[in-house]
């Protein structure tokens, strides 16, 4: 069997491996890249491709997010990829739902330079996609952006490889790792730093110390539309109550647990299968619609109508476009460490493990990779 050489190497190419593979490339450094599949099909073709820095917590992980911003913007500018600075409509229907959002802008100081409370005329003049009708505010923020991930993941690799000259191994499934020596079915490769990138695959490379991390896996569903006639754009991307309750950002707010005890009582359904619903587009024009989240390590292959209809019921409430069509409904599984924001494990000399962004990996891998290779 031949050995190759590389200064770098990683497994997996969903967004947290391509991301390390170009924060390495970019330092001058030769770097391989392993995938599995013929093609990516993990959790990073399977969102919602929003770049979502407002759910970050503020300090360390916001300056992350807008870190890998930057980054976005640049690669997709270089790598020809769809990219809109759209920015996100936080929208408030219940006085509890504003409360939380004024407070969040009063209590986070990188708020006030990104963030501003909107009237509910100036809502519907910054997006015709909002439902006027109950609508008591909403909370701007111009730091989201929206890519397609499809695009995104299935493009990137060829662009590291034409741009960096990457050495690119598709459908090679990395069996074992004894640093700097990696195995492959049909080669055998050596190099002195080794990003393992694996996503929600906790079997098959370093088993013992993803179980002693206890990390486990979200099961979200998904829904997308036709694509929207005559070039209709969303705009900001758009949210509304039940996010509140979800991203990290908030859970400061003393205002928090009010809206939670009023959404417990008045939706369980919604509270007891973690749904909040996003809205984002896609370069095709498709409206992408989701999720809930379900936790644990194996997870029900069906999906469940149920939850979709809920998902739907939620958005038609405060959403509206020319057409809620749904053309692809999925699901799509990440990895997560309860409590954690990231899972960076060193189990052999050289060999690093990049894992458990949760539900922020679009938003997070491209700075926290340039983290990593500056370590
Ligand atoms: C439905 C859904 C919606 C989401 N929405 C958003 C969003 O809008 N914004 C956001 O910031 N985040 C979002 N996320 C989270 C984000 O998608 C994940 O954090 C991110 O995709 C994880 O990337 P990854 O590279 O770790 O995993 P993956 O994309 O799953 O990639 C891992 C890759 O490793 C490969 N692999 C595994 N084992 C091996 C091996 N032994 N050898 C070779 N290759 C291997 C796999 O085949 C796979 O391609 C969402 C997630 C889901 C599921």
């Amino acid at each position: 069997m031949n050995t190759f050489h590389a200064d770098v190497a990683v497994v997996g190419a969903g967004i947290v491996g391509l991301a390390h593979a170009y924060a390495a490339a970019r330092r001058g450094l030769r770097v391989a890249l392993f995938e599995r599949s013929e093609r990516a099909v993990g959790a990073s073709i399977r969102n919602f491709g929003l770049i979502w820095p407002i759910g970050q917590p503020a300090g360390r992980l916001f300056e992350r997010a807008l870190h890998s911003r930057r980054i976005w913007l640049g690669v997709s500018r270089d790598a020809g990829l769809w990219c809109v600075e759209n920015g996100s409509l936080h929208l408030a229907y219940h006085p509890d739902e504003l409360a939380v959002l004024e407070e969040y802008l009063e209590t986070t100081p990188s708020a006030r330079e990104t963030c501003a409370l909107l009237t509910p005329d100036q809502t519907t003049e910054r997006s015709h996609a909002v439902k006027r009708d109950g609508l008591r505010g909403a909370l701007w923020s111009r730091t989201e952006l929206n890519v397609d991930p499809r695009q995104a993941i299935r493009t990137l690799p060829g662009w590291l490889e034409r741009q960096y000259g990457v050495t690119l191994r598709f459908a090679a499934p990395v069996l074992g790792i004894a640093a700097p020596v990696i195995e492959m079915p049909a080669e055998r490769w050596q190099a002195e730093r080794i990003f393992v990138c694996s996503g929600a695959d906790f079997e098959t490379l370093f088993p013992r110390e993803y179980a002693a991390a206890g990390i486990t896996r979200c099961k979200l569903q998904m829904l997308r539309t036709v694509p929207q006639p005559d070039g209709w754009q969303l705009g900001p991307s758009l949210c509304a109550g039940l996010t509140l309750l979800h991203y990290r950002a908030f859970a400061h707010c003393a205002a928090l647990p009010a809206l939670r005890r009023r959404i417990e009582a008045e939706m369980p359904f919604y509270v007891q299968h973690h749904i909040h619903v996003l809205l984002s587009q896609t370069a095709l024009g498709e409206l992408t619609i989701g999720d809930h989240h379900e936790y644990g390590h194996t997870h029900d292959p069906f999906e469940r109508e149920d939850i979709n209809q809920a998902i739907l019921r939620y958005l038609t409430a405060f959403a509206q476009a020319p057409t809620f069509a749904i053309a692809e409904r999925w699901h799509g599984i990440y990895p997560i460490l309860p409590g954690q924001t990231d899972l960076i494990l060193h189990p052999q000399p050289g060999v690093v493990i990049v894992n458990g962004l949760g539900g922020a990996g679009m938003t997070l891998a491209f700075g926290l990779a340039e983290e990593n290779l500056s370590a």
